[in-house]
């Protein structure tokens, strides 16, 4: 599904190299995550996959189904069944959150030839999945993320996720500033979207996200590199030891 090959990322605007050959794969159906210390990578490698401006990839790249990812525009990348969390969700004042949910989902489906939803199935749709995630009426009804908490706006990503339903799931630090319940809803939000031929990359700073989901693999980034590949036992390793071992056995 996700490759990553040797990545090696910079910034644009100066001479500061992030990614140093960065290597992963998320086969179909497995949930893997990435742990690693402040400043790492963790989100540069995020925005790079969504296709944000900034940065300039120097050697290797990424695929997803073996199209090359970084080739695409994001709105390819999203028809392409590429969904992205990010850890600061943009607000969007003056679109209402329905609007957006509509206009993302019927744009998704034309781009993969299917037909677009009616206002009457996109509306039972968006509230049954509402519902489901215990978002209420007048959440929809507000401007994308526009004074949602930010328990709020977390549980609106995994609604997005929820009507997208997107092949391969990037969440960065979707758990920072969560308080357990949210934490819980994220959680239980992708665990019901878990399925044979989704997957899943939840990149976080700390361990207790993983134990509301249990990742498949869990790999360590420093210094913009995969230092160590694990399963979920290495993650409770970072819990109780910290980074400090894991990164000075890396060397
Ligand atoms: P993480 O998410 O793991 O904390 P980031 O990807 O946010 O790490 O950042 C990795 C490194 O790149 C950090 O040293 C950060 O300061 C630097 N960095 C990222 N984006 C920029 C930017 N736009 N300008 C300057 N430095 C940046
Ligand atoms: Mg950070
Ligand atoms: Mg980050």
């Amino acid at each position: 599904m996700l490759k990553i090959n040797n990545l090696h990322v910079k910034l644009e605007e100066e001479d500061k190299q992030i990614l140093n050959g960065l290597s992963l794969e998320v086969p179909a159906g497995q949930v893997h995550a990435i742990m690693g210390p402040n400043g790492s990578g963790k989100s540069t490698l995020s925005y790079v996959l969504s296709g944000r401006d900034g940065y300039e990839v120097t050697e290797g790249g990424a695929t997803l189904d073996g199209r090359d990812l970084l080739a695409m525009e994001p709105e390819e990348r999203a028809a392409a069944g590429l969904f992205l969390a990010f850890q600061y969700p943009v607000e969007i004042p003056g679109v209402g959150n329905m609007t957006f949910l509509r206009t993302a989902v019927n744009a998704q489906r034309k781009a993969r030839g299917e037909e677009e939803l009616s206002s009457g199935e996109f509306l039972k749709l968006v509230r049954a999945k509402a519902k489901d995630l215990q978002i209420d009426a007048d959440m929809l009804k507000r401007p994308v993320n526009v004074g949602f908490s930010g328990g709020e706006k977390k549980r609106n990503e995994i609604l997005q996720m929820a009507m997208l339903e997107p092949r391969m799931c990037i969440m960065d630090e979707t758990d920072s500033g969560l308080d357990v319940d949210a934490m819980r809803l994220v959680a239980d939000g992708v665990n019901a979207l878990r399925s044979a031929d989704r997957s899943f990359l939840v990149i976080t700073h700390y361990q207790r996200l993983l134990n509301h989901i249990q990742p498949d693999v869990v790999h360590i980034l420093s210094n913009g590199r995969i230092i160590k590949t694990g399963g979920p036992e290495l993650a409770l390793q970072v819990e109780e030891e910290g980074y400090g071992d894991i990164l000075s056995e890396a060397g």
